[in-house]
């Protein structure tokens, strides 16, 4: 029998049941009797000396406490000196939410707690109202009035909801990235809301993985881009003003490499992949200033991440200078037991003498660090140190000197779900859908004559936000349905039938699939809705097919062994693709797809993913070609499970598959290949259509030699060949044709996203340094190595035209 250490269940529950209200229910129960448990433990341990101490009002005036950097320290000195130990582990604790609701916040445990000065910050709470309320019993009911954190999964938006990050990856625009953060923090800073656990930068190579959804894909050098672009857009240039919040890049480390594909499952990874391919966007968020980092599930080298030393301590502060605090996810120091590293008191020992500050609803730290101390297994220069980086935090958003300064109800009413930023996440989604196939040039759409909208997923504006939509209103969500006839309704007659059910097995789909609140499956036979189907088809021009994945499908605890379209939707293509008319499928998921059949049978396939609150209106500007698509694949598509992980910057191996026999799919004796399937994927990295064309010239380099210290400039002409307006991601890619360690066969090292007129041509140039050429070698020194080298520009990762240079001493 499995047994799950505490808080485990109650985490196990609450990821199934994402939406906010789900959330704080589910915690709640499991989790009072918990906190009753914690409370009278810590409670009895203190000696009476101690208990007079934590009643005593200390006269501390934080007003004139401005976030400055000159006064920090002293400030935070001097507030360091007035905490008993309670305190001080009070600080590390970071319970959910649990029973707080509006109006009985004083009255909850959580809130006995806080009074105590045993809680550092709160997550998942959501409105200022409710915010306020726990911030006041914190900063006048506690001894030190200590201001709390509010954490949330703020994690593509807040109630105005952008494409799941995997999506917004494929825009390959990092202004607009930026921008959604920035739109993000604004909306959760107008609720109260100081601190984000986002973004969620872990590089994944594996569709299986559910989580993949929430990543920038697979490749190191764009997702360090975007994890740059995500802490800009989140953090700002000034944490202290009142709309920008914390970020807390996540998960530390690796936890987009589980065996498998499963979530939670183990890792094991050489160094030097670890450091040449999974951790530069994680570097590259505390580059750009993340204030926190989040401990991942995973083990490391036989050592779960949330106790593992050299991970936390000599990478992470040592070798990156990381100055913020550590958070652990949720319960991550219990799972630890589970791991097989010992009762709650050592993993709790463990983790904090590794480099984790914060310790996330498990209460490990709350219960179990005094002891530690008093038995000599933990230092109090330990504990200090990690109770100074969390004021430290507090100090930088401003919160000792206001700490309502993000619960103002004015911005929480104009703020939020607004015109303007709603018109943001549709353009966003716009930019993020990606153009698979476009036979005959079925798109655009034309704004006449009859459409079939059909599908379990036309009319399902609930499934369109995505996985981790925490503060999402689901009802607000527009579905393809909805925003078709409000966008195109007046001049297209739009006929609906729903066609399938999303899984013939009915438990899967009702348990697993479709764990939404309002969700019911259609009891009637698939012949029926077929019927159905086939009518309104037969009536209509064309048909816009709405299949794949629902939201639940993909996200934590989302692993899929089979990662198909379900068969009850893939049947429902095969019977329409009988009455001859075209179809257009438009794709949701939240990963790579295996779609062979799809791609044969339909004649367009739009990829939207999860695109957010706008969704419907945003699929409508495609397909009518208001927008012209431009996204662009970040991780590869598989044509079978059995290739995975599949990635476009593997390594060349010692037999590789001749060139001919690559592009021909052709099984070649003691080559690495497979027998009974090709190597390349069905759709490579960097791939996606237009509705124009574009053409690339020649690669004209600026010199075939380069020192250590000068650049090289590649220049090539894109010319917009087809008959519309458009924007091409240019990439640009490298290979290291002789290193000291084998080197993979590209390397993305930069890209473009152009806007080019009809007939227009333009030159991008790109300036390449040895710099960029530098990767870790086998001692993990980040070096470049002189040699030959070959540069690849072109519209996804096979481009083959290509230039060469050499890097010389
Ligand atoms: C997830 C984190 C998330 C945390 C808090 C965990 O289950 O792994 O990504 O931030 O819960 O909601």
């Amino acid at each position: 029998m499995k047994t799950y250490p505490a808080g485990e269940e109650t985490h196990i529950n609450s990821i199934k049941l994402k939406t906010m209200d789900h959330l704080i229910n589910n915690i709640s129960i499991l989790k009072k009797n918990l906190i009753i448990l914690v409370v009278c433990a810590i409670s009895f341990s203190l000696n009476a000396q101690e208990k007079a101490d934590l009643t005593k009002s200390e006269t501390i005036d934080y007003s004139a406490w401005k976030a400055d950097e000159v006064q920090k320290n002293k400030k935070i000195d001097s507030l360091l000196s007035l905490m008993t130990l309670e305190e001080k582990i009070g600080q590390l604790n970071l319970p959910g939410s649990g029973d707080i609701v509006t109006g009985q916040a004083k009255s909850s445990n959580i809130a006995k707690m806080i009074e105590q000065g045993l809680v550092g910050g709160l997550f998942n709470i959501k409105s200022v109202q409710k915010i306020k309320e726990v911030q006041k019993i914190a900063v006048e009911k506690s001894r030190l009035k200590i201001p709390l954190l509010f954490g949330m999964d703020v994690i593509h938006g807040y109630e105005t909801t952008f494409p799941i990050p995997l999506a917004l990856s494929c825009s390959w625009d990092m202004k607009l990235i930026e921008r959604s953060a920035q739109i993000a923090a604004n909306e959760a800073s107008a609720d109260g809301i100081n601190w984000t656990f986002s973004p969620m930068v872990d590089i994944s190579r594996d569709p299986r993985w559910g989580r993949i959804a929430e990543g920038g894909g697979e490749d190191p050098y764009l997702g360090s881009k975007i994890a740059e672009a995500m802490v800009k857009g989140y953090q700002g240039d000034d944490l202290s003003k009142s709309n920008t919040i914390l970020s807390c890049v996540k998960h530390f480390a690796l936890y987009g490499a589980a065996e498998g594909g499963r979530d939670y499952n183990t890792v094991d990874m050489s160094r030097i992949k670890m450091y040449n391919d999974y951790f530069p966007p994680y570097k590259a968020a505390i580059d750009a200033g993340a204030g926190s980092v989040m401990v991942s599930f995973n083990e490391i080298d036989g050592i779960p991440a949330t106790g593992n030393k050299w991970l936390l301590t000599d990478v992470l502060r040592n070798q990156w200078g990381f100055n913020g605090f550590v958070v652990t996810d949720y319960t991550g120091i219990n799972e630890m037991i589970a791991h097989g590293m010992g009762d709650l008191q050592d993993v709790s020992a463990l983790a904090i003498n590794a480099g984790v500050e914060m310790d996330m609803v498990g209460e490990g730290f709350l219960s179990t660090l005094k002891k530690s101390v008093d038995e000599g297994r933990v230092s109090l220069e330990q504990i200090d140190n990690a109770v100074r980086l969390i004021l430290n935090a507090k100090y930088d958003l401003g919160l000792f000197e206001n700490p309502y300064k993000y619960c103002d109800a004015n911005r929480q009413k104009t703020e939020i779900f607004n015109k303007q930023n709603r018109a943001e996440a549709r353009k966003t989604a716009t930019q993020s859908m990606v153009l698979m196939k476009n036979e005959n040039q079925v798109l655009p759409l034309k704004k006449s004559g009859t459409i079939a909208l059909i599908g379990p997923l036309a009319d399902a504006g609930d499934n369109m936000p995505g996985t981790w939509s925490v503060a999402t209103d689901f009802s607000k969500a527009t579905s393809l349905l909805k925003g078709l006839n409000e966008t195109v309704g007046k001049e297209v007659k739009i006929l609906f039938a729903k066609g399938s059910v999303l899984e013939y097995n009915e438990t899967l789909e009702q348990t697993v699939y479709g764990r939404r609140k309002n969700f019911k499956r259609d009891g009637r036979t698939k012949e029926e809705l077929w019927q159905e189907a086939v009518a309104v088809a037969n009536k209509s021009d064309v048909i816009v097919l709405a299949i794949g994945e629902a939201s639940e499908m993909s996200g934590e605890g989302s692993s899929r062994a089979n990662i198909n379209i379900p068969q009850a939707q893939k049947d429902l293509l095969f019977e329409l693709k009988k009455t001859g008319k075209p179809i257009v499928l438009v794709l949701f998921t939240g990963r790579p797809l295996v779609l062979n059949e799809e791609k044969e049978t339909a004649d367009a396939i739009l990829n939207v993913w999860f695109s957010g609150s706008e969704a419907g209106y945003a699929i409508s500007d495609i397909l009518f070609g208001d927008v012209n698509p431009s996204g662009k694949l970040t991780t590869t598509f598989p044509r079978s499970v059995g290739q995975i992980p599949i990635y476009y910057s593997h390594k060349n191996t010692g037999r590789p598959v001749s060139e001919e026999g690559t592009e021909n799919c052709k099984y070649e004796e003691y080559r690495s290949a497979y027998m009974d399937e090709c190597n390349t994927p069905l759709y490579p990295f960097g791939f996606g259509l237009s509705y124009t064309t574009f053409k690339y010239g020649t690669i004209n380099i600026s010199s075939n030699k380069m020192t250590s210290n000068s650049t090289i400039v590649v220049a090539v002409d894109i010319s917009n060949t087809g008959n519309y307006d458009g924007q091409e991601v240019v990439q640009l890619y490298t290979r290291d044709l002789v290193g000291s360690v084998t080197r993979p066969v590209k390397e993305l090292k930069g890209f473009q996203k152009i806007f080019l007129k009809k007939g227009e041509t333009k030159t991008v140039t790109f300036e390449i340094s040895a710099n960029d050429l530098k990767f870790y070698n086998s001692e993990l020194k980040y070096v470049s190595e002189p040699g030959k080298f070959e540069v690849f520009v072109g519209g996804d990762s096979t481009t083959d035209k290509k230039v060469s240079f050499e890097l010389v001493k």
